[in-house]
């Protein structure tokens, strides 16, 4: 009887240590990794990273470094020929912002512009690639 339990109270221990050695090694290995992301993280905000994952579009910093036009009472646009936002279709109007693409020049209502980044790296017009 005592054998028995000798043997229960080592196979007890034994797969104590075990527990414990693995996870020391997960921790070691996820806190080497958390410090890689952790980075990554600061520099982007969540949200961004999961679109980033979802889709194949841009990440917000990146949309928002596009610049932006405030269409001012006169209605003077960048090109006076484009008078409608091409994702709404609506017309500009006074106090609207716009943001321009700027590699085609192109541009549209900054809240649309956003939504179609988000999920498209293309201009919804030429689809140019950034
Ligand atoms: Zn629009
Ligand atoms: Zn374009």
């Amino acid at each position: 009887m005592l054998k028995y339990e000798r043997y229960i109270v080592f196979v007890i221990v034994s797969t104590g240590l075990c527990i414990v050695g693995f996870i020391i090694i997960i921790r070691r290995k996820i806190g080497s990794q958390g410090e890689e992301s952790d980075t990554e993280i600061s520099r982007s905000t969540n949200t961004s990273q999961l679109e980033k994952v979802a889709g194949k579009g841009l990440d917000s910093p990146t949309i928002k470094m596009y610049p932006t036009t405030v269409v001012d009472e006169s209605l003077q646009l960048p090109k006076p020929t484009d008078n409608v936002c091409p994702i709404c279709l609506l017309e500009y109007k006074a106090n609207d912002i716009l943001r321009t693409i700027p590699s085609c020049a192109h541009y549209f209502h900054v809240h649309c512009i956003d939504e179609w980044l988000k999920r498209n790296a293309t201009c919804p017009l030429c689809r140019n690639y950034y």
